[in-house]
């Protein structure tokens, strides 16, 4: 048992119990590490971008909140997600567990630093974070499922039998997508989706980037505690 819990999750309010939890910088990089496939002899590169943390955030962080305005129309159609006077929409970050944050910072520069090789240029970075098993993991687009797909995400994928092509997004597969690889090793861990915070990012550019038409079928918006990224 992990404790007890309050609420329900299905009217909006999500189960309220929470871990304190303390942010390992070197055991969330070996989750990082395995989100891209990558193995102990990636290690050294990889821990030169955490050892230099406190000098170098990634790069473009200053956009990590302020989507880019080709996506407004998507994301003004959640409530509190509203353009500024510059039609800029920033996301509130009232409720945002600090976890969420730091985990997209440190893998945000893990992934910079793969860009172009194990990872695409236009890659997506998805974090996702459990505050009641306080677990935090993540995933990539374009590369493998780390770990064995989960009940769940085969009854998702299946639903794409029904469209031409088995997608929604011309020359990209839902399984391919950065969210759907974070959800997978989440239900590997025994998480539940309700309780699921879930931020998506653009590498390159550090802005975060709304589920695609795939995603908000692998992903349905009102089975989350919050999709921070719409
Ligand atoms: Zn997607």
């Amino acid at each position: 048992m992990i404790g007890e819990t309050t609420g329900t999750c299905k009217s909006g309010s999500h189960r309220s119990f929470q871990r304190a939890m303390s942010y390992h910088p070197w055991r969330q990089f070996l989750r990082q590490r395995s989100s891209v496939g990558l193995s102990g002899a990636f290690t050294a590169a990889g821990g030169l971008v955490y050892a230099n943390r406190a000098q170098a955030p990634p790069h473009h962080w200053h956009n990590h909140d302020l989507f880019s305005q080709a996506q407004n129309a998507r994301v003004s159609q959640v409530a509190p997600w509203q353009a500024n006077n510059q039609g800029v929409i920033q996301i509130p970050n009232a409720g945002l567990p600090g976890e969420v944050l730091q985990a997209v910072e440190n893998y945000a520069a893990f992934l910079q630093s793969l860009l172009g090789q194990v990872i695409a240029p236009s890659a997506a970075g998805t974090v996702i974070y459990d505050p009641i098993l306080d677990q935090i993991v993540y995933g990539a687009s374009g590369v493998a499922f780390n770990r064995p797909r989960q009940e769940l995400v085969n009854q998702r994928l299946d639903q794409f039998a029904h469209f031409a092509g088995g997608t929604l997004v011309p020359g990209r597969g839902p399984d391919e997508c950065a969210e759907v690889h974070a959800l997978n090793w989440a239900l590997f861990l025994g998480c539940q989706e309700e309780d699921l915070h879930v931020w998506t990012f653009r590498v390159n550019d550090m802005r975060p980037l709304p589920r695609c038409a795939n995603c908000q079928i692998t992903l349905p918006w009102g089975d989350y505690a919050k999709i921070w990224t719409c």
